[in-house]
C-alpha cells in the first residue's frame, strides 16, 4: 500500500520535491514530537518542519483557538484590511516580546513564506539608502526566490537559477578561515580603501546561526564588530531570524545574546506556532518609508496564522520558562551528541550550535546520508544541511519531553554506530 501511494507522488509531483526521497513513506498525522505514517508507524521528529514547528505538531491550545476563530466566522482572508486578529497579534507581540526587550519595531507583514520577507527587506534597504549592493555570507541561506538567492551562499541552489543572480558581495562567515574576526576586519579595510572595488553596501544580511549552511553559530564578538562597522558606515543590518528565531536558540530572538540592535528582523517559520504560513519584517520606525501600496501582496498577514501566533506568544513567552527549558534541553542534547560523536569508529563527529539548534558534522555527505537513512529506519526523522550535506541537523520541537528526546538520541547513536 505504501509503495502504491508513493507511486502517485512519483507520477504526478515535480521531481524537485526532496524530503519524500529521504523519508520514503506517506505521513498522515503529527502530535508533539511524534509523526505517524499511513501504516501507523511512529517516528520521533527531530526536523520540526525545518524549525517551523518549534512548539511541536498540533498543540491543542493553538488548535482550539484556530477552531474557535473559524467557527465564529473569523475572517481568514481579508487582504490587508485591519482585523481584530491582526490587532491582537501586534498588541500581544508588543507587550510580550518587544516592550520587555526595550524594542520599538514596526510590523510589516509579508508573506506567506520566509523568502517573501527576505525579498521585502532587500528591496526596502535599497530604497532607504539609495544603494544596491548587499553584504552576505558564505554558507548563508535566505530562500529560493531570485532576490533571496542572490544573497544565498550555496552554489547548488544558485545554479538552479541558470545564471546565478547577482547583487551581493559575499564575505567569509565567522569561522570560515578558522579565525574569529575575519569578515569585519576585511570589510573595514576594503570600505576605507578607494581601490578595493567594494562600494558602500546598502545592508548586511546574516543569520546568527546558519541553518541550511551547516549549523554554524557566529560568536558574540564577531557579530558585535560587524554591527559596529555597519553603524560607522551607515550600512543597515538585517538579521534573518527565520530559522534561528522564535526561541530556537533559547531567546526569542537569536541575536539577543550578542545585544544586537538590527535595523530589520525577519521572522517566519515558527511564528504562527503551528506551521501555518506567516512572515514579517520588524522595522526600525525610520525605515517605514514605503508609501501605501508600494509593496503589496495578497496573502500578507494571514488572519488564522495570526490567531495561532498570538496563542503561541501567550502560552510560551509570557514568562521566561520556555527559554530556561530550551537552555536546559539544549545542554542535555549537546552533551549526549558529543558522546555520540566520539563513539563514531573512524573519527569523532563534531557538534555545533546554540540552544536547540544543533548539528553533528560528519565530515562527508555520504556518512551523514548513511546515518540519516539508518535513523529513519530506526524511527527518527532527521535531515542534513551544509554545503556538502555533511551535517546532521537536530531541531526537535522545543517542547519535547526528556524521555522522547533521549529515545531519539538513542536511535541516532545506534545509527552512527551501525554499519552501512
Ligand atoms: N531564511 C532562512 C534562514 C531559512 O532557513 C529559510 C528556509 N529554510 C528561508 C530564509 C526561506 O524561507 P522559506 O523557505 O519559507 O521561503
Amino acid at each position: 500500500r505504501q509503495s502504491n501511494l508513493l507511486a502517485t507522488f512519483e507520477r504526478l509531483e515535480s521531481n524537485v520535491r526532496s524530503y519524500s526521497r529521504s523519508f520514503p513513506v506517506v505521513f498522515r498525522k503529527g502530535a508533539g514530537a511524534i509523526l505517524e505514517d499511513e501504516n501507523g508507524c511512529e517516528y520521533i521528529d527531530f526536523l520540526s518542519g525545518g524549525s517551523a514547528l518549534n512548539y511541536g505538531h498540533n498543540d491543542p491550545d493553538f488548535l482550539n483557538n484556530a477552531v474557535q476563530y473559524l467557527t465564529e466566522n473569523g475572517i481568514v482572508h481579508g487582504l490587508d484590511m485591519a482585523t481584530s486578529a491582526k490587532r491582537e497579534f501586534m498588541e500581544c507581540f508588543e507587550e510580550i516580546i518587544l516592550r520587555p526587550r526595550g524594542l520599538t519595531y514596526k510590523f510589516q507583514f509579508t508573506g506567506p513564506t520566509g523568502a517573501n520577507a527576505v525579498e521585502a527587506a532587500l528591496k526596502l534597504v535599497r530604497k532607504a539608502t539609495g544603494r544596491s549592493s548587499i553584504i552576505s555570507f558564505t554558507n548563508g541561506y535566505h530562500g529560493a526566490s531570485l532576490g533571496a538567492l542572490a544573497v544565498t551562499g550555496n552554489r547548488y541552489y544558485r545554479d538552479a537559477a541558470g545564471l546565478p543572480p547577482a547583487g551581493a558581495v559575499f564575505m567569509p562567515y565567522d569561522g570560515y578561515w578558522g579565525a574569529d574576526k575575519d569578515a569585519p576586519v576585511y570589510l573595514e579595510k576594503v570600505l576605507a580603501d578607494a581601490s578595493s572595488g567594494v562600494d558602500l553596501p546598502a545592508a548586511v544580511i546574516l543569520e546568527t546561526v546558519q541553518g541550511e549552511g551547516g549549523i554554524n553559530p557566529a560568536s558574540k564578538s564577531w557579530l558585535q564588530s560587524l554591527e559596529r562597522l555597519c553603524r560607522e558606515n551607515s550600512i543597515l543590518l538585517i538579521v534573518d531570524d527565520i530559522q534561528a528565531g522564535c526561541g530556537r536558540t533559547g531567546d526569542f530572538f537569536s541575536f539577543e545574546f550578542a545585544d544586537l540592535s538590527p535595523d530589520i528582523v525577519l521572522l517566519s517559520k515558527s511564528l504562527s506556532g503551528c506551521g501555518l504560513p506567516l512572515s514579517l519584517l520588524l522595522l526600525k520606525p525610520e525605515l517605514d518609508i514605503w508609501q501605501p501600496g508600494e509593496h503589496s501582496g495578497t496573502f500578507r498577514g494571514n488572519n488564522l496564522a495570526l490567531i495561532t501566533a498570538t496563542a503561541a506568544l501567550r502560552k510560551y513567552w509570557r514568562n521566561g520558562e520556555l527559554s530556561a527549558r530550551v537552555t536546559k534541553t539544549g545542554h542535555i542534547m549537546s552533551q549526549r551528541l558529543r558522546e555520540i560523536g566520539e563513539s563514531n569508529q573512524d573519527q569523532s563527529l563534531l557538534v555545533r550550535g546554540r540552544g536547540m539548534m544543533l548539528g553533528l558534522d560528519c565530515g562527508t555527505g555520504e556518512l551523514a546520508g548513511k546515518i540519516v537513512r539508518n535513523a529513519f529506519e530506526g524511527g527518527l526523522v532527521v535531515e542534513r544541511c551544509g554545503a556538502d550535506d555533511q551535517v546532521i541537523k537536530l531541531l526537535p520541537p522545543l517542547t519535547i519531553d526528556e524521555q522522547t528526546l533521549q529515545r531519539g538520541l538513542d536511535i541516532l547513536e545506534k545509527s552512527v554506530n551501525a554499519k552501512a
